[in-house]
């Protein structure tokens, strides 16, 4: 079985989690076996090769445990994208369309320096709108984004769509 396939298969879905209807994808068996976490920021990091990045931009909370594993790997600073009122410093915000109402997210001002390279990092691509407002927020922020990188990618939901502006790359599809 080659390292994609192990990883995938350590996925656990987990049924009407957070909320009744939705298979939530659990990536934490991923997380406490240290040969799949390597692997899978090692795949992660050779996706980066050709690219000139200078920062790595985690989405809270999953996406922080891949960006900054990956941060470390490739010796390049990590920046938190978080969800509203926890990063303590002036910070531009961005909101999104939820299934139902809005939620926003938040980067600090100064978290990297205009034109900057940057690789944005999330666990999951569902529907697309996390994804674009923390591009966004990046883009407030001067930088240039050259990949969005997801661990998992929830195809039937499309996310993709908002994302045509970018380039994307996901390990595992569904
Ligand atoms: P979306 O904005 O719809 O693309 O949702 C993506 C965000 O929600 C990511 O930060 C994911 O961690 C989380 N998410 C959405 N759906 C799931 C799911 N089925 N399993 C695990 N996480 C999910």
């Amino acid at each position: 079985m080659d390292s994609i396939e192990q990883i995938k298969k350590a996925i656990r879905d987990v049924p009407d989690f957070p909320k009744d209807g939705i298979l939530f994808k659990d990536i934490t068996p991923i997380l406490n076996n240290h040969e799949l976490f390597k692997n899978t920021i090692d795949i992660f990091s050779r996706e980066t090769n050709n690219l000139a990045i200078d920062y790595i931009v985690g989405i809270e909370s999953r996406g922080f445990i891949f960006a900054s594993a990956l941060a470390m790997l490739l010796n390049k600073g990590f920046v938190p994208i978080r969800k509203p009122g926890k990063l303590p410093y002036k910070t531009y915000s961005e909101n999104y369309e939820l299934e139902y109402g809005t939620d926003s997210l938040e980067i600090h001002q100064d978290a990297i320096p205009r034109g900057a390279s940057v690789l944005l990092v999330d666990d999951l691509l569902a529907t697309g709108g996390t994804a674009l407002a923390a591009a966004k927020l990046l883009e407030k922020c001067g930088g240039e984004i050259e990949l969005i990188q997801f661990l998992i990618e929830l195809t039937f939901l499309n996310g993709s769509s908002k994302l045509k502006s970018y380039n994307y790359s996901s390990l595992i599809k569904y």
